[in-house]
């Protein structure tokens, strides 16, 4: 195959947290060598990559360390500076691209792109002065979320406003930058899809995976969704589309809201592997983890169907208070997988590992996991 960069050569990561320390593993698994950039010493991916660049994500110099040693570079996260990838783009291919992770990391970029190309997306308004807020809270109604427009994760840098009163305090909550004001939407269900797209523009989908959230964070992912079979196809075509406008090379994930009035509204995307994507590590013929890689490099894409319904349950911090969870005893289940992410700290509301349950149905698999999670 042309161009593919093929088992044996090195593959250069920008992050390296659990995202980029389950791609380092599924890449080591197909033979590949693996180099991270991230500031933390003994950091999740570099615990598993060949070679570690212990610097900034700001720090050209040590990014260019980096291209120097690999033959392609991909990123785990899009808060990356995307002059950070500018700047070893003429030297190593980068996928995605420094153009797409400047979309993907500023919520006004983001949400204008979709709008533009007629996907839907809830209204909102750029937000840049209190007195702008003050105007788009009425233009767009109350309730309403105000969300910063870059550095965002996890719910934070977010503020409801209930009624234009909360204008003055919430402008002040997200610090007084740039932001969006959104109409909130009333949700049924929050879905979300990955595609995985390479570098000729072929596209595949999972499933949709349906997510819920606690304290704003993924707590559980289920796929496939338990929605009806044509929601779930204009929910994959919907992400494919985007990924194909958006000339992704890699994975890109669709955050999208199911409003209760059936309408599939899009909120976010990350173009890299995602948390409500873990189940298909156990579950799916070939997991996001190694499609990313195969995309990246250029190869042939995998399967995307599930062995089984799976579900994973993210393990929190917060499991820690009490001292180490009992790992023996979800380990006595037989069709529950524990991924821990070999973080040293356990602080609250910090995503530790995970739980992975497959079963025949989704429903069961929610539950096998929910089960799991209690005994921890
Ligand atoms: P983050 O990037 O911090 O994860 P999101 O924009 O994805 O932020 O929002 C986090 C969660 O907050 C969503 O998954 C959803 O549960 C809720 N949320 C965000 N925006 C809206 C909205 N416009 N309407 C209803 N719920 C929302």
């Amino acid at each position: 195959m042309p161009h593919a960069v093929l088992p044996g050569s090195t593959i250069g990561i920008l992050g390296g947290g659990q995202l980029g320390r389950m791609m380092a593993i599924a890449a080591k698994r197909m033979g590949y060598r693996v180099a991270v950039l991230d500031p933390t010493p003994d950091c999740p991916a570099a615990q598993v990559a060949d070679d570690h660049v212990a610097a900034a994500y700001d720090d050209h110099v040590a990014a260019v360390l980096l291209a120097q040693q690999s033959d392609v570079v991909t990123i785990e996260f899009e808060n990356i500076p995307a002059a950070t990838l500018e700047a070893i783009e003429p030297m190593v291919p980068v996928r995605p691209a420094s153009r797409v992770v400047r979309v993907a990391q500023h919520r006004l970029r983001e949400k204008s792109f979709l709008a533009g190309h007629g996907f839907p997306v809830p209204a909102f308004c750029p937000v840049t002065s209190l007195e702008a807020l003050q105007a788009a809270s009425r233009e767009i109604g109350c309730p309403a979320v105000l969300k910063t427009a870059t550095g965002g994760y996890d719910g934070k840098g977010q503020q409801r406003i209930e009624s234009p009163q909360d204008a003055v305090g919430a402008w002040k909550a997200v610090g007084e930058r740039e932001a969006i004001l959104e109409e909130f939407v009333p949700l049924e269900k929050e879905l979300s899809v990955i595609v995985v797209r390479g570098p000729g523009g072929h596209t595949v989908c999972y499933p949709p995976s349906e997510n819920t959230h606690s304290r704003h964070i993924l707590d559980t992912a289920v796929m496939p969704a338990m929605v009806p079979p044509d929601l779930a196809r204009h929910a994959q075509k919907l992400a494919a589309g985007i990924a194909t406008a958006l000339d992704v090379v890699g994975l890109l994930a669709v955050e999208m809201f199911l409003a209760r009035d059936g309408g599939l509204l899009v909120n976010e995307l990350a173009p890299r592997p995602h948390n409500s994507g873990h189940q298909t590590f156990d579950a799916a013929v070939t997991s996001q983890f190694e499609q990313a890689i195969r995309a990246v490099c250029g190869l042939p894409l995998g399967s995307t169907a599930l062995h089984r319904p799976a579900a994973i349950a993210n393990l929190l911090g917060d499991l820690w208070e009490c001292g180490e969870p009992d790992w023996a005893a979800v380990l006595a289940l037989p069709d529950v997988k524990l991924h821990l992410y070999g973080k040293a700290e356990a602080r609250p509301g910090r995503k530790m590992g995970h739980l992975c349950a497959t079963a025949d149905t989704p429903q069961e698999a929610l539950q096998r996991v929910l089960t799991a999670r209690s005994l921890l």
